[in-house]
This record gives structure tokens, sequence and C-alpha cells, in this order.
């Protein structure tokens, strides 16, 4: 049988997932905004169709235009990326309503792993460890709520159930502000998400960030690719990513692999995801499952050489895959390096033409992106321009090649953060793999290294 696919989304990720079909014979359709015709996916599509107007809620996040393009050109799956309506388990369900396989996942999983809450409880039930905290409804009685935020130990972070992107938290240093700042997030978490609902999390001073891949056949059955360690990040936004995580306690890694494939196996999960950890003191500590490819999958690739997309597909398409743990092998590490449109000192973004520029290449290095020499970076998107990783035997090794990597690439025309990843590069708390999620804000940043 012959398939074709609509690909919701755009740059990179849209790019990506085109090299993967092709190689797997599947046909491709892709849908564009009016501020990306010159997308460079659209190039090596086999169909395009504009969705509509630059902004993202007319066009990447239309639904209806979405599926009318699907119907219109009769494709047989949707992928949807990350970002845009990759989550949104509304969309998926409305494409298991039309007809359509959304490429991941089933809505309910969406849905349920989109509520921090149900996650959390769910995760838990696996026997994987949770953040200490309460996520029952929060009494009305002050006196009670002070007398739980207490037990918890301050400090203490209030979270929306339905946050997401970094956006619904805020930490709580002392008693006297938990009521003040319980009514922020609530407010907040109201206009952004539609749900007020708040839960309260032992605040976890100085993590790492840790991740799991996992993989399932939507049957029952699954595996982990490893880890990686994303806690070189700014605001939440994680800058850059490795793989596998260095200096994990063994113990805790083998606990934590078992109760995330264990918890992909009972919610019969389907496709790739990722389960997101705060490391800290030896121990993982759960914070979300995201059901969808992440933007840094290609170092879990690079130590595997597990194709996480072509996974994607063909678990969606029932194509033939075998997923068997004791197939998947590490080999050495690598590194990825997210170039972005940004000012490297103000982080102000930076769209417009690039007028020049020349890419990495040579052994162990690949270079994922949609941009080229005269291109125009338009406004309306993220910043992620390009993602250069590296692999090699060692960290060490795959560090001084993305320092080489990096020395031979240069974009002008727009500003980007490419000197900050040399500086980084550099820095000897990197060097050392002793940086915390904290460390690139609170001490390189400051120090103005
Ligand atoms: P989102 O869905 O918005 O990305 P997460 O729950 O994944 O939210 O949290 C995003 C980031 O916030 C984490 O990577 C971590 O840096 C920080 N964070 C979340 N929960 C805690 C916590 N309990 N203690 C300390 N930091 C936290």
């Amino acid at each position: 049988m012959s398939f074709k696919v609509l690909i919701a989304n755009r740059g990179e990720i849209a790019l990506r997932a085109i090299r993967a079909c092709k190689e797997l014979n599947i046909s491709t359709v892709s849908v564009y905004s009016e501020g990306d015709k010159d997308l460079k996916h659209l190039k090596f599509s086999d169909e395009t169709v504009c969705i509509g107007p630059p902004s993202p809620l007319e066009s990447y996040l239309n639904t209806p235009v979405i599926l009318s393009a699907a119907e219109l050109t009769q494709v047989n799956a949707i992928y949807p990326g990350y970002g845009f309506l990759a989550e949104d388990s509304n969309f998926a369900e409305m494409c298991e309503k039309s007809g359509f396989k959304f490429i991941g996942p089933t809505s309910e999983t969406i849905k349920n792993m989109g509520d921090k809450i149900t996650a959390k409880t769910l995760a838990e039930e696996a026997g994987i460890q949770i953040v200490p905290g309460y996520k029952e409804d929060i009494p009305d009685d002050e006196e009670e709520f002070k007398k739980i935020a207490k037990d918890i130990g301050y400090p203490i972070m209030i979270k929306a159930t339905a946050g997401g992107g970094g956006r619904g938290m805020r930490v709580v240093e002392h008693e006297d502000d938990l009521i003040s700042h319980a009514e922020i997030t609530m407010q907040e978490a109201k206009n952004a998400f539609g749900n007020e609902k708040i839960y309260l999390e032992k605040f976890i001073a100085n993590p790492r960030h840790i991740e799991v891949q996992i993989v399932g056949d939507g049957k029952g059955h699954a595996i982990h690719l490893g880890t990686r360690d994303c806690s070189m990040q700014r605001r939440h936004q994680k800058i850059i990513e490795e793989a596998p995580a260095r200096n994990i306690n063994k113990d805790s890694l083998n606990k934590t692999y078992e109760a995330c494939v264990n918890l992909c196996k009972k919610i019969k999960y389907e496709g790739v995801g990722t389960i997101e950890f705060l490391y800290e003191n030896d121990e993982f500590y759960f914070i979300e499952m995201n059901t969808r490819i992440q933007v840094e999958h290609p170092v879990t690739e690079m130590i595997t050489g597990f194709d996480l997309v072509k996974a994607q597909l063909r678990i969606a398409l029932n194509m033939n895959i075998s997923l068997n743990q004791n197939d998947i092998k590490f080999s050495g590490h690598s590194m990825e390096c997210r170039i972005n449109a940004e000012d490297p000192e103000t982080f102000q973004p930076s769209p417009g033409k690039i007028t020049k520029m020349h890419t990495p290449g040579g052994f162990g290095i690949r270079y994922d992106s949609h941009i080229y020499g005269g291109y125009t970076v338009p406004p309306y998107y993220d910043s992620l321009l390009a993602k250069i990783i590296t692999q090699a035997n060692s960290r060490d090794s795959s560090i001084k090649r993305m320092i080489s990597a990096l020395d031979e690439f240069f974009i002008e025309g727009i500003k980007t953060n490419h000197s900050l990843h040399q500086k980084i590069l550099h820095d000897d708390t990197f060097l050392k793999n002793k940086h915390t999620i904290n460390y690139l804000e609170n001490e390189f940043l400051k120090n103005g290294s």
C-alpha cells in the first residue's frame, strides 16, 4: 500500500519529516502560510497547499483549514512535528473523527499527559518517582492551604495543571507570598489556558534536566532509548542538549527506565515520547511527559542509530517495525547546539534576510536546518534556525567536534546566538559537566562570561 502524509508544521522539523517520508516511499503534502512560501522543504514536497496568512492562529494552528487541506489532497495521515498542534488533543481527536491518522498517540493519551495532575498520577501509579507536592483541590480555607504548603516545605512551586511551554509556574519562597502568588497563577492560567486549576510542588533548587526517550507500539509494548541531558537552558528553553546524560546513579537510572517503560506499556503508548525529570542528589523526579517528537531528538538518534521520525511514521501507518530493547545499543556521545535568530546578549529575536552563510560538515557532524543564503527569517514564528549535532566516542571529543563545527559556521545579515554557544563550549563548568538548569542564567550570563 502507498501512503500520503500531510506535514502540519514548518521549518527544520518539516524538512526532517520529508526526509523520513522519502526513505519510506511515502508521498508528502506540505502546508505553509503566506509568510513561509520560501521555505526549503516546500521544494522537496510532492504537493504543497497554502493555508492562510502568516499569523500561526490563522495558519499552522487553524485546525479546520488544515483538515480541509488533508481532505483536498486525500492524505492518509497527518504529521504534527513539535509545537503548533502536536500536543493538541482536540486536533488529534478531530483527525481521528475525520478518518486521518494523527501521527502520535491517541487524543486520550495526549489529553491525559497534557493535564499535569493526571500525568503525575499515571506516572506515580507506574512506579515513577514524582516531585513531592499536593495535587488535590486547593482548599478555600487559607490556613488549611498554608498548612499544606508548610508541610511540603518552602520554597515551593505553584503550577497550573494545564500549563506548558514554561508558563504557568511560580516559585514561593515564603508563606507571606503564598496566597497572592496562588491567585496570580490562577488568573494567569485562566487567561492563558482557559483552566485556573493549580497544584503545589516542592521546588527542586538546583537540579539537572534529564529526560528519557521512549517508543511504544500502541499495543502495550514499549522500549526506552536512553537519556538526554538538557540542563543548559535559559528561561526553561533548552540551548544545548546531549546524549547520554553522564554521571547518573546507575540504580536510580535503571529503576527509572523500568518505570518509564512500564508507564508506556500501561497506557498503551503509541509512537515516540519523552519523559522529563529533574535530577538532584542521585534521584529522578518526574515533571512531565511530552507526547511528541522533541527538538533534541537527533542526539538520541546519533548514539543509537535509531531513526525516531521513521519510527513515528512506521508505527502510525502499521508498517513493519521491530521494537526490541536488546537491539538498542548505545555508542559514544552526541551533542546538539540550537542556533537561534536572536541577539546573543539581549536575546531579542532577530528576524530578517540571511545575506550569506556557511554550514558545517565533516565526520561526526550533522546539520538539521531549513535556512539558506538569501532566505528571509520571518518574524512570526519561533527563532530556531539550525541544529548542529556532533557525535564522537566521548563527551570531550563530541565537544571538540562541536567547537570545530561552530568555527566553520557563519550567518550574516541577522544576529544569532552563535557566539553564546562558542563561549559555553569553552566554559569550565560546562566542560566538567557540572552545570544545572540554573547555571546559564544565574551564573554564566551574570558573570559576563
Ligand atoms: P512546561 O510544561 O511548561 O515545560 P515543566 O513542568 O516541564 O513545564 O517545567 C518546566 C521547567 O520548570 C523545568 O524544566 C524546570 O526547569 C522547572 N521546574 C518545573 N517544576 C519544578 C520544580 N518542582 N522545582 C524546580 N524547578 C521546576
